[in-house]
C-alpha cells in the first residue's frame, strides 16, 4: 500500500516538522498514487491558522505497518492502548480501541491520544478492509480516546458521540490541547486537533451488523456511551470500566455506582473490552475490582466526613488501600478522592 503525506512544520520552528498523512490517499501501487498526487490538495489556509508551515509539496510513499489490532471475534478487533501517561514516546497511544466491519461499512470506537496515533489507526483500518469507515464513535470526552479522530473525519466517516460531548469538548478543547501537547510535545503532536461531533442516534447499522449505543447520565464522566455490538456479544465500555490501569474520576462517584451496577446487570455480554487494560475480559473480571474501587472511595469518604476531616488531609488517605492493585495509582487517586470528597459532602 502506498500512500499520500506531507510533511507539516511548526510555523515558529521551522525544523521541527512531522509527516501526516492525507486520509483517503491510499493506493495499491506506486504509479496509482502519483497518478492521485496531481489532484491532492492541501489546505493552507487551515495550515496558517494551526501555525503550521508545508515546506514541500505532498508526496507518495509506502505505508507503515499500522497499530496492531488483535482479533476479538469474526469482524471485531480490538487494539489495546498502553498503560502509561501519554508520552513522546507513547505518542498517546494510552487507551483501548475498537474496530467494528459489517458488510458496508467499518466503525471505529475511539482513537487514540493524537492525530499521529489516528493516523496508525486509518492506516491498520485500511489494510484490513476496502470498506469505508463510516462512524467513530467516541466513548467520553477524555483526550487519549478523542484525539486521533481528526484522520477519519477527513476521510468522510462522522465523528459521533453523546448529545453533551460537543459542548464539553468544546469548553475544555483548550485545556485539553495544552495538556497533551506538554505531555507528548513536538514534533509527535503536530497535526492534532478535535473534529466537530454529532450526537449518535441509539443503532448504527453497518450492513448486517447492528451497533445499539446507551447513553448514560453523569458517572466516569457526563459524556460516558458504550456500544454492544449484537453479532458477536461484545460490550465496549469506554471508560465506564478500567482494569489495571488506575481508576479516573471526572463525573460522579454515585453515578459511576449505578451505571456500573447497571452494566454489570446486562445480560448476554460475551466479551466486555474496558476502556484501558484487559483488554478482552468478562463482565465479572472487568467490573468487579471497579466496583470494589469505588465502595473503598465512598467508605473512606463517608468516614473522613463524619469525623469533620478537612478535605486537605482527608484526600492524602481516601482509598489509599487499594494502591497496590492499580497501574498508576499516585496520577489518580488524589483527584478521584476530592471528587468523591466534594461530592459527598453535600449530601
Ligand atoms: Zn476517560
Amino acid at each position: 500500500m502506498f500512500e499520500i503525506v506531507v510533511t507539516l512544520c511548526l510555523l515558529n520552528s521551522p525544523d521541527t516538522c512531522r509527516v501526516q498523512l492525507l486520509a483517503g490517499e491510499q493506493h495499491q501501487s506506486k504509479a496509482l498514487c502519483e497518478a492521485a498526487l496531481k489532484g491532492a490538495a492541501l489546505l493552507q489556509g487551515t495550515l496558517a491558522e494551526k501555525r503550521l508551515i508545508a515546506p514541500q509539496a505532498p508526496f507518495c510513499r509506502s505505508a507503515g505497518p499500522g497499530l496492531a489490532l488483535s482479533k476479538v471475534s469474526d469482524g471485531v478487533f480490538v487494539a489495546k492502548g498502553l498503560i502509561e501517561e501519554p508520552s513522546a514516546s507513547n505518542k498517546g497511544n494510552v487507551s483501548n480501541i475498537g474496530v467494528v466491519i459489517g458488510e458496508t461499512s467499518i466503525a471505529v470506537i475511539d482513537s487514540g491520544g493524537s492525530r499521529a496515533i489516528g493516523e496508525d489507526l486509518y492506516r491498520a483500518v485500511t489494510s484490513l478492509s476496502p470498506l469505508p469507515v463510516s462512524h467513530v464513535i467516541l466513548t467520553h470526552m477524555h483526550p487519549d480516546h478523542v484525539f486521533g479522530a481528526s484522520v477519519f473525519a477527513e476521510s468522510g466517516a462522522r465523528i459521533v458521540g453523546h448529545p453533551n460531548l460537543q459542548r464539553a469538548l468544546q469548553d475544555r478543547q483548550e485545556a485539553y490541547l495544552a495538556g497533551f501537547s506538554d505531555l507528548i510535545g513536538n514534533p509527535g503532536f503536530i497535526g492534532t486537533s478535535i473534529p466537530s461531533i454529532e450526537s449518535a442516534e441509539p443503532v448504527i447499522d453497518l450492513g448486517g451488523r447492528r451497533l445499539t449505543l446507551t447513553f448514560w447520565p453523569n458517572a466516569h464522566t457526563a459524556t460516558d456511551v458504550t456500544v454492544f455490538d449484537e453479532k458477536s456479544s461484545t460490550f465496549f465500555s469506554g471508560d465506564l470500566v478500567f482494569h489495571d490501569h488506575a481508576p479516573a474520576l471526572d463525573g460522579s462517584l454515585k453515578g459511576w455506582q449505578t451505571v456500573l451496577a447497571n452494566i454489570q446487570k446486562t445480560a448476554n455480554i460475551q466479551n466486555l473490552v474496558p476502556g484501558h487494560g484487559g483488554p478482552v475480559l468478562s463482565v465479572s473480571e472487568g467490573t468487579n475490582p471497579l466496583q470494589h474501587y469505588l465502595e473503598v472511595l465512598e467508605t473512606d469518604t463517608r468516614t473522613a466526613l463524619k469525623h469533620g476531616e478537612r478535605i486537605g488531609d482527608a484526600v492524602e488517605h481516601i482509598g489509599r488501600s487499594e494502591a497496590d492493585k492499580w497501574a498508576l495509582f499516585e496520577l489518580f487517586n488524589t483527584r478521584n478522592a476530592t471528587v468523591a470528597y466534594t461530592e459527598l459532602e453535600w449530601e
